[in-house]
């Protein structure tokens, strides 16, 4: 069976042909069916009543189910589970999604690193969690799309690609792309092949340290793709790149560290995002406190480098993601039996 959001829009449109060809219907059906998928999704066939009854019950295809408010946790079936974040902030609201289930990539401060790998997401499940969003209410439709949900986007290239052009094109979500963010700890291979996309896709480059060894001790992966590697292909990306920075109280909060980020940063006219470490990740690891922070900040800033410290308390776009599913384990565990009996 073709699961039709799993493909690119044209892609989609191709297949659909060929379906209702060997069916016998009218060519025309397609027209009536595409925009069904994700200019005004339809909950099931059995919604889009402008089809005929057979039609519809030969298209049914596999949905996500939800719980949660702002924050999605969206079953996979199996009790597995995948989360995504809606942050409304002024006339924007940014959809933080994910693209596996865990990570195999092991960051020592990472709620999500540390649930190990599950499985990666297909294109309709990442495209999904837009999707569903807008069958709750139309109005959620997210105008920014960020890939820092849970898992590593460039590890799941076939599918984050298809993604991709589905978020963006005019008969998928219509989302432009430089509203659509991949966030990653530099893949290389992969982060070769997003920068061979015509569309101005963002670019997050997770950095979290000014120097290879420092690096290394918090991102396994800095073994595989080393950081002068990653400068190198963010050299070569010619768009502009935000680096990303958690903040981890004498780790990496130092201002001579400030002082070697900015080095990285400059040449790039990079813009650097600093993230207060959301302690759910990692119990060991102690949040820098607020007023190193400021002050991490204004010395990136008086070296030249553009630089904003986020918001903490899960509140902000890149510190509230990843940490849901864990929040809500972590929840869960702890109702007491009494609470269970009361429930049932
Ligand atoms: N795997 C990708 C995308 C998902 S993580 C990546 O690492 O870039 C998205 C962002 O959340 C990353 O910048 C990551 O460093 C950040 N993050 C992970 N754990 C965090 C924590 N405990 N506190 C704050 N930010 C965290
Ligand atoms: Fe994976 Fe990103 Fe978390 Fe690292 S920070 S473990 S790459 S999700």
């Amino acid at each position: 069976m073709i699961d039709l959001l799993s493909l690119a829009p044209d892609a989609a449109r191709d297949a659909l042909a060929q379906w209702l060809a060997a069916r016998g219907e009218p060519a025309y059906r397609a027209k009536q069916i595409v925009p069904r998928l994700w200019q005004r999704p339809a909950a099931s066939w059995d919604d889009a009543s402008d089809l005929p009854t057979g039609l519809r019950r030969g298209l049914a295809a596999r949905q996500l189910s939800r719980d949660g408010t702002e924050k999605y946790l969206w079953s996979l079936g199996g009790g597995e589970a995948i989360e995504s974040v809606l942050i409304p902030e002024w006339r924007r609201r940014t959809l933080c999604i994910s693209s596996q289930e865990g990570c195999a990539l092991g960051c020592v401060f990472c709620a999500t690193g540390r649930m190990g790998f599950r499985q990666n997401l297909s294109a309709a499940e990442i495209t999904g969690q837009v999707r569903e969003l807008m069958l709750l209410d139309p109005s959620l439709k997210p105008t920014n799309v960020v890939f820092m949900g849970m898992g590593e986007p460039l590890l799941n290239w076939d599918a984050v690609d298809t993604a991709l052009t589905i978020l963006n094109h005019p008969d998928g979500l219509g989302i432009g792309a430089r509203h659509v963010t991949v966030s990653t700890v530099g893949i290389l291979p992969n982060l070769a092949r997003l920068a061979r996309r015509p569309e101005q896709f963002r670019l997050a480059l997770s950095l979290h340290a000014p120097t290879a060894e420092r690096r290394r001790e918090l991102m396994p992966i800095e073994k595989k793709y080393g950081l002068p590697d990653v400068m190198k292909a963010l050299q070569q990306f010619r768009r502009r790149v935000t680096l990303e920075y958690v903040l981890i109280g004498g780790k990496n909060d130092a201002l001579e560290d400030a002082d070697r980020l900015a080095k990285l940063a400059r040449p790039l006219g990079a813009l650097v995002n600093l993230l207060p470490l959301h302690p759910g990740g990692a119990p060991d690891l102690t949040p820098s406190a607020r007023a190193q922070m400021l002050a991490f900040e204004r010395r990136l800033k008086a070296r030249g480098v553009v630089a904003v410290l986020r918001r903490s308390r899960g509140l902000d776009i890149s510190a509230a993601c990843g940490q849901l599913r864990v929040e809500l384990e972590a929840r869960r565990r702890e109702v007491r039996p009494e609470e269970h009996a009361r429930v049932e």
